[in-house]
C-alpha cells in the first residue's frame, strides 16, 4: 500500500513566514490527488515536503505507512516530475530516463526494458537517440514522464507539469497523464493553479487558499457543494454567482436558506425567462452589461438593481461584484446589452 497521510502539517520559513498553518489530508492507495489554489497559497511547498525537498516544521508526513520526516528524499520511493522538465541537455533521450536507474547500480538489461517499456508508453521509442533540444515542448515533457515511470515509484509528484505549454498541448497532456495513472494505478499528488485541470484529473481535490485546506472532497463535490465562497468563486469558470441577502424581498425568500447571508447559485443553474418563477425559486432582475459567445454556449453578465447604469465595474479577478449576475445559457442568441432581463433558478445552500 502507498497511501500518503499528512497529519497537522506545517512549515515555518526561516525569517518567520508561515507557508503551510497545519494541513491535514489522506491519499488512499492508486488515487489522484490534486493540491489546487492561487499562488502562493504554498501547493509547492507541500509538495516538496512530500519529496523531501523542504523540511517539516511541525507534524507528520507518512509514506506507504511509514513517517518519512527523516527520510532523505532518495530512500522515499518517490518519483517528480517538475514544470521545467528538468532534462540533460547533453544527454538522449533514452540516457536521460536510464541515468537514475544507472545510478542506482542497476543491471544493464533490467535498465534497457524499463526504458523501452516507458518509452512505448509514452510513444517516444523513435526518438530515443535524440537530444532534447530535438524535441517538440510535448515530447520533452513525456520523457520526464518517461523518466519518473523508469524508476516505478510508490508515488508520483508532478509540480505544474503543463504550465509550460500551449493551450492545446495542455489539453491533450492532461488527458494522457489520466491514462497513464488509471493505467499504472500509482499514487499520485499533482500541484496546479489551474481549476480546470484539478477539476478533470482529480480522484481527490485539496483546495488550498493562504497555506490552509479550504475543502477536501471529489470534484464534483466541491463543485456542486463547496464549502465557502472562497472555493465557490475559485472552481468552476465562469464562477459561481454569490449573491448577498441584503435586498429584503430576497432575505424573505431565502433568509433561512442560505449560509452568512449569500447565495450561491452556478451560472449554468440560471435560465432567462419570462414566466413568473414557482415557489422556492430564485428571481432576479438584471440589467444586461456584457455579453460573451464561447461557441457552444453563451455567458451573460448582469447587473441586478442597477436600472441603467451600465458603467464598468471593477472586478477582482475570479470573483464577481456582489451585484453582478453571470448566467450561462446554450447556443448564440442572448439579449441585447441595456436589456432587462428576469433569471430564474434555484438556489445551492
Ligand atoms: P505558485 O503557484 O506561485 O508556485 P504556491 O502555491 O506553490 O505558488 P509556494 O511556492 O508553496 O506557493 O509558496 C507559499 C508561500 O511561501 C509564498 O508566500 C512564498 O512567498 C513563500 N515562500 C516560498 N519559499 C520560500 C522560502 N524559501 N523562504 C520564505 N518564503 C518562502
Amino acid at each position: 500500500m502507498a497511501d500518503v497521510v499528512l497529519r497537522n502539517v506545517r512549515k515555518t520559513y526561516p525569517g518567520g513566514f508561515e507557508a503551510i498553518k497545519g494541513v491535514d489530508f489522506a491519499v488512499g492507495d492508486g488515487q489522484f490527488c490534486v493540491l489546487v489554489g492561487p499562488s502562493g497559497c504554498g501547493k509547492s511547498t507541500l509538495l516538496r515536503m512530500v519529496a523531501g525537498l523542504e523540511t517539516i516544521s511541525s507534524g507528520e508526513i507518512e509514506i506507504g505507512g511509514r513517517v518519512v520526516n527523516q527520510v532523505e528524499p532518495a530512500d522515499r520511493d518517490i518519483a517528480m516530475v517538475f514544470q521545467n522538465y528538468a532534462l540533460y541537455p547533453h544527454m538522449s533521450v533514452y540516457n536521460n530516463m536510464a541515468y537514475g536507474l544507472r545510478n542506482r547500480g542497476m543491471a544493464k538489461p533490467e535498465i534497457d526494458a524499463r526504458v523501452q517499456e516507458a518509452a512505448r508508453i509514452l510513444e517516444l521509442g523513435t526518438m530515443l537517440d535524440r537530444k532534447p533540444r530535438q524535441l517538440s515542448g510535448g515530447q520533452r515533457q513525456r520523457v520526464a514522464m518517461g523518466r519518473a515511470i523508469v524508476r516505478q515509484p510508490k508515488v508520483f509528484l508532478f509540480d505544474e507539469p503543463l504550465s509550460n505549454l500551449d493551450a492545446k498541448l495542455r489539453v491533450a497532456m492532461r488527458v494522457e497523464i489520466r491514462k497513464l495513472q488509471r493505467r499504472l494505478a500509482t499514487t499520485a499528488i499533482y500541484v496546479t493553479h489551474d481549476q480546470l485541470e484539478a477539476m478533470t484529473l482529480a480522484d481527490i481535490l485539496v483546495v488550498m487558499n493562504g497555506g490552509q485546506v479550504e475543502q477536501i472532497g471529489s470534484p464534483l463535490d466541491v463543485y456542486a457543494r463547496p464549502a465557502t465562497t472562497f472555493v465557490a468563486s475559485f472552481i468552476g469558470a465562469p464562477p459561481m454567482n454569490l449573491i448577498p441577502l441584503d435586498a429584503d424581498p430576497m432575505r424573505a425568500q431565502f433568509g433561512g436558506a442560505a449560509e452568512g447571508g449569500i447565495l450561491g447559485v452556478r451560472p449554468e443553474d440560471l435560465v432567462i425567462t419570462a414566466e413568473p418563477a414557482g415557489p422556492g425559486a430564485l428571481t432576479l432582475d438584471l440589467t444586461v452589461e456584457a455579453i460573451e459567445r464561447v461557441g457552444p454556449e453563451t455567458f451573460v453578465y448582469g447587473v441586478r438593481g442597477r436600472s441603467g447604469d451600465l458603467t464598468a465595474i471593477s472586478r477582482k479577478p475570479g470573483e464577481l461584484p456582489p451585484d453582478e449576475v453571470i448566467v450561462r445559457i446554450p447556443g448564440q442568441d442572448a439579449p441585447p446589452i441595456g436589456s432587462r432581463i428576469v433569471a430564474t433558478g434555484l438556489p445551492q445552500h
